[in-house]
């Protein structure tokens, strides 16, 4: 009997007890009156009535000590005290009245004591303690008095009492079985058996009701494990799921009962904390005890041989009286919980208000871009890139976000962001290894492509862990000829950044075959210096420049300057944002190796890629087949 509910459940229980026991009391009290039998009814009466003001006062505590574990338990030694007290004083009636026969005053107390009976064990089921305890003292007596009238008819109202007991022991005990199921599928999560969310809310209203009714203190913790995504991926959703036990079991061992641990759902879990008296002593303690929780998640897991280590980002929100609710305090804890998470993981942020005012939109999408990879909501797809014929020869990889919320958001308006938050590394490792998975299976289907670009930014390029992972996915998804077809598209502004650094990581780079090309050129700080410097193999004139064409002149000249740099430093040039016939027609007239634009083809999704290629694959079958023929019969002829 140690959940929440069912002190809830008991509690209104002591209502229906008191009215039921004022109610038929005052009855009693008046049928001895009227007929001026058993005085001592009245003194009787007036015991019901103090001891029901007693359950009144109990009754109305509860909302106060719920939320304390120890107050709690002692309001329900109270409350046991009180209903053992109130049928005790139904037994006493019962005994004194069992002798007087005047007005079969005696058969009304048998049927009196009946009734008491199955009261106790319909209000009482939810609690074993208590109910079979309170169903002895109400029958035992009853049994007694059967035997106790020495006649047939008693022995067999004795018999039939006993069964009467073990009918209601045995009704009873089918309800709280049923009942405690009920209760558990309603609020507990089934994988680690800690309390669902709905719990949670229920809780956390019931708290904060009680520290505005109070004017004290508590806090909550929201837990998110840090990168338990590539636990799954890796080991699997077995070990994953055995790992969220451990840790519910952590969690549980280290908070004991007196704090209340729910799971929100993926690795996500909230621990509320008890009340403080003062603010000050709340504070520490949620220092303190987020801290440990840290600490304590860390230590190394042990799981199928597997020895797994994982940190923790955790988002603390003070609670006191002007806490809305629940909705409202999670999100606050949820916010700190993003503040650590964007600043490096592992670690802990007590919610401010200073971070109140970063909720604005940007930190919106950022909070949703943290989780898009997660819940798979990053999406690649392919630009078909055509040669002098029409002929797609090559593709460049661009990356997609759906959202539920927000839609489809351009990669224009969150890559910067990624980037600015650091998401960008992940994201970007992502984007690599898609893109190397579709290209060697391409490469299996022998749909095959020359050439195969992929994005890659500064932030991405300069990290510390970029040609290692770029070694790691070659070895594991390319073979010498596929990783020839790479070519990373870095942009010309990025090379402001830190040129010396920039070129010396693409040098390694290029040692693995891959090769690089230089986007949005034009657009940037082009010059002479540094396409002299850097290690690239292709050009890409940007967009802008093919729009004006036949436009402006000194787009043209621009244009016409271009392609001789590209003559003298001897580069291909791929020109992209071709949309009309025109722009194709024209640029054809220049040594342009390929064409990237709507004119051709939008960006695809790999599956329709995949049917342009094939599509491609089987006309030019078809014109090489009659080709033939016509060569044959030429030939014959
Ligand atoms: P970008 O590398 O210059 O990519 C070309 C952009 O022009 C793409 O927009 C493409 O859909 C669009 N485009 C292609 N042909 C035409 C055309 O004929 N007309 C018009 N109006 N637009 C055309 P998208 O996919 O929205 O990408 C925007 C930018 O986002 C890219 O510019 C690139 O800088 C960045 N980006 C996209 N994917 C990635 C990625 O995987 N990693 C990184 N780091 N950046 C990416
Ligand atoms: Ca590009
Ligand atoms: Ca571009």
């Amino acid at each position: 009997m140690k959940e929440q509910k069912f002190y809830y459940f008991l509690q209104k229980q002591i209502l229906l007890l008191i009215v039921w026991s004022l109610f038929t009391g005052l009855g009693y009290t008046i049928l001895c009156y009227v007929f001026d039998i058993a005085p001592f009814t009245l003194v009787w009466f007036s015991a019901i009535v103090l001891v029901s003001a007693w359950g009144w006062e109990l009754y109305r505590q509860f909302s106060y000590v719920s939320i304390h574990k120890n107050k709690l338990s002692k309001w329900y030694k109270q409350v046991q005290l009180f209903i053992y007290s109130i049928f005790g004083l139904w037994t006493l009636l019962f005994l004194l009245f069992s002798d007087i026969t005047e007005h079969n005053l005696n058969q009304v107390t048998v049927l009196i004591q009946v009734i008491a009976a199955i009261i106790a064990a319909t209000f009482l089921f939810s609690d074993k303690k208590l109910f079979i305890p309170v169903l002895l003292i109400l029958i035992y007596p009853l049994i007694v008095y059967f035997v106790n009238l020495n006649e047939t008819k008693g022995y067999f109202l004795a018999i039939f009492t006993i069964g009467f007991l073990g009918f209601l022991l045995y009704a009873s005990n089918n309800g709280y079985k049923l009942i405690q199921q009920i209760f558990n599928q309603a609020q507990r999560d089934p994988l680690t058996g800690l309390y669902n969310r709905r719990h949670l809310m229920e809780h956390l209203d019931q708290l904060l009701k009680t520290l505005k009714e109070t004017k004290r203190f508590s806090f909550i913790l929201l837990l998110d494990l840090d990168h338990f995504k590539n636990i799954n991926d890796t080991l699997g959703h077995d070990v994953g799921d055995k790992l969220l036990c451990e840790i519910s079991n952590r969690l549980s061992e280290f908070c004991g009962d007196s704090r209340h641990i729910s799971r929100l759902g993926g690795d996500e879990f909230m621990i509320t904390s008890y009340v403080y008296e003062s603010y000050d002593e709340c504070i520490k303690s949620a220092d303190i005890f987020s801290d440990n929780i840290g600490r304590i998640l860390k230590e190394t897991y042990v799981i199928d041989f597997n020895h797994i280590h994982i940190s923790v980002s955790i988002g603390v929100k003070l609670l006191d009286g002007t806490a809305l609710n629940s909705i409202e305090v999670i999100k606050e804890a949820d916010i700190a919980m993003y503040e650590v998470k964007s600043s490096g993981r592992d670690g802990v942020v007590n919610f401010n208000n200073a971070l109140t005012s970063k909720i604005g939109n940007t930190l919106e999408m950022e909070r949703k871009l943290y989780f898009a990879l997660e819940y798979n909501e990053i999406e690649l797809y392919y630009q078909p890139q055509v040669n002098k014929d029409g002929v797609t020869v090559g593709c460049e990889v661009l990356v997609r976000w759906y959202n539920p919320d927000l839609g489809m958001v351009s990669p224009l308006e969150f890559i910067n962001l990624a980037e600015k938050t650091g998401i960008i590394i992940e994201l970007g490792n992502y984007i690599l290894e898609e893109s190397f998975k579709t290209l060697q299976s391409w490469e299996k289907k022998e749909q095959s492509l020359e050439q195969f670009s992929i994005n890659i930014s500064v932030k991405q390029l300069l990290h510390e862990s970029f040609i290692k992972r770029i070694e790691y996915l070659s070895n594991k998804y390319l073979n010498h000829k596929s990783q020839n077809k790479i070519i990373f598209e870095i942009t010309e502004k990025m090379l402001v950044e830190d040129m010396d650094n920039i070129v010396s990581v693409m040098k390694k780079i290029k040692k693995l075959g891959i090769k690089f090309s230089l986007d949005d050129f034009g657009t940037g700080y082009s010059s002479l210096n540094y396409l002299r410097e850097i290690p690239i193999d292709e050009l890409k004139i940007d967009r802008s420049f093919v729009d004006s064409l036949g436009e402006k002149e000194s787009d043209e000249m621009m244009l016409k300057t271009i392609f001789t740099l590209a003559d003298i430093f001897n580069l291909r040039i791929v020109a992209e944002g071709i949309e009309t016939e025109t722009q194709y027609e024209i640029l054809k007239t220049y040594e342009c190796n390929l064409f990237q634009g709507y004119y051709f083809d939008k960006p695809l999704k790999k599956d329709d890629f995949e049917i342009k290629l094939f599509k491609q694959k089987v006309q030019k079958v078809n014109s090489e087949m009659n080709r033939k023929k016509i060569f044959n019969r030429e030939n014959i002829g």
